[in-house]
């Protein structure tokens, strides 16, 4: 008979989301009973791919090891969750053990698909094909940015949702400001193949990002979706609304289709149309299983799929979590804020932050950083404070800048 265990809060996934929300959780309560599930040996600061990318980070200072943030009163459990039985209050693991609950917190994330892409995957890190999506690609971005000196350089984005909206665009604004550096900016034929009928999904932010598109001289085409690469070759192929169109690249910094986790959209906690655990977007507890919440990239809210949304997410399911425990209606609400710092130029940001329906959600009052605009004070928030932020505060359980809001459900 299968090994059966069972503890009192269960989280599947040790990312972002996963282990901010144990700490919030213990902060309140230090000795609740915590398993969070988690296969990974690294945990990975993902928005600072973006930096090595860009040349301006290592990437082994986006690494850490799981164990390192594993809050010690949490109970790791190293396997990978394979299955949902929400009426039984149970996870099947994938090595058949079979995990009780009285509350689930689901958190593993989404997919990348590199595989719905023909050839993506044979092509990337070599021949010039990158992606700032994965760890060891990276670098090789970079090296890639520094080494080219003419042709042409293709930064496509698939169709939505994908976490951090403005990352395929951060990778170009930077590879164009280091061949500005170098002087070679006018050889290169700069194109961002966009799978979206717009540059930036909230209105707000475009003009901005219209002006350095134009100034670095980038040709934008959208509605273009990227359907397969052939590396040797160097050729991409996009769909485009007249047909397929084959296209010859000297670079390709290739963003994948993103989905949700093939376990999470077999499951009966899939929404029927996304497969994202299918959760209310105020209280993030589950549609139909009270005893169940989701949180970060694999939950099926409107929101925009960062890590800053993980970070305001976590204190709130904390909250509403606990209150499922004690048999009590969630308490907390969240208005669906989400970040995106678009890296302009080396040492400029337009900082994105807004909420549901695209409502702008500003950090800062207007005279301390104008989001809209590009600014330096943006770029030292990102090089410097967030980074910190994320290891220090948001994985640690503290809720600057992020205390719960009690809304409506209180
Ligand atoms: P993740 O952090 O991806 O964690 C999911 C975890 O679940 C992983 O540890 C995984 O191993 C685990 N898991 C998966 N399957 C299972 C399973 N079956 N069982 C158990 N565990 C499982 N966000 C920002 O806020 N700002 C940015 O500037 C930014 N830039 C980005 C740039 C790039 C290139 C990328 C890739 C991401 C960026 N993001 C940014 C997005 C941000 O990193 C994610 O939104 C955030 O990490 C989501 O947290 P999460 O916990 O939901 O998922």
């Amino acid at each position: 008979m299968a090994n059966r265990i069972h503890h009192k809060i269960v989280i599947i996934g040790g990312g972002s989301a996963g282990i901010a929300t144990a700490s919030s959780m213990l902060k309140r309560r230090p000795s609740l009973d915590i398993a969070i599930v988690e296969p990974a040996e690294d945990h990975y600061y993902q928005p600072g791919w973006t930096m090595v990318g860009g040349g301006i980070f290592e990437a082994p200072a986006t690494r850490r090891p799981m164990a390192s943030v594993m809050p010690k009163a949490a109970t790791w459990i190293r396997e990978a969750a394979a299955s949902f039985q929400p009426e039984d209050s149970q996870v099947t693991l994938s090595d058949g053990t079979v995990l009780g609950y009285d509350v689930l917190v689901v958190a593993p994330g989404i997919r990348l698909a590199w595989d719905r892409v023909d050839g993506l995957e044979q092509a990337l890190g070599t021949n010039g094909v990158t992606s700032n999506y994965r760890y060891d690609l990276a670098p090789y971005t970079w090296e890639l940015v520094r080494n080219l000196k003419s042709g042409r350089a293709i930064f496509s984005q698939p169709p939505m949702p994908i976490k951090c909206a403005g990352a395929p665009q951060k990778a170009m604004y930077l590879a164009c400001d280091a061949w500005i550096e170098r002087g070679i900016l006018a050889d290169i034929d700069v194109e961002f193949r966009n799978a979206s009928g717009v540059l930036f999904g909230v209105k707000e932010y475009v003009p901005a990002l219209r002006d350095y598109i134009e100034n670095y001289g980038i040709d934008l085409k959208l509605n273009q979706t990227l359907v397969a690469v052939d590396g040797p070759a160097r050729q991409a192929v996009f769909r485009t609304e007249a047909g397929e169109e084959t296209v010859e690249f000297d670079m390709l910094h290739a963003v994948p289709p993103q989905v949700a986790p093939q376990f999470v959209a077999d499951s009966p906690l899939a929404n029927t149309e996304s497969g994202f655990v299918d959760v209310d977007k105020f209280t993030l507890r589950h549609v139909r299983y009270p005893n169940v919440f989701g949180v970060g990239d694999a939950g099926s809210t409107p929101n925009a799929k960062t890590a800053a949304a993980a970070r305001k997410q976590a204190p709130i399911v904390a909250v509403n979590a606990l209150a499922a425990l004690d048999a009590k209606q969630p308490v907390a609400e969240y208005d669906g804020y989400g970040s995106c710092p678009l890296t302009v130029e080396r040492g400029k940001i337009v900082l994105a932050e807004f909420g549901y329906d695209g409502k702008l959600l500003p950090s800062f009052p207007k005279w301390v950083i104008d989001g809209t605009k590009p600014r330096k004070l943006s770029w030292l928030l990102k090089s410097e404070a967030l980074p910190w932020i994320y290891w220090n505060g948001m994985l640690k359980g503290h809720e600057w800048m992020v205390k719960p809001h009690m809304g409506k459900a209180a």
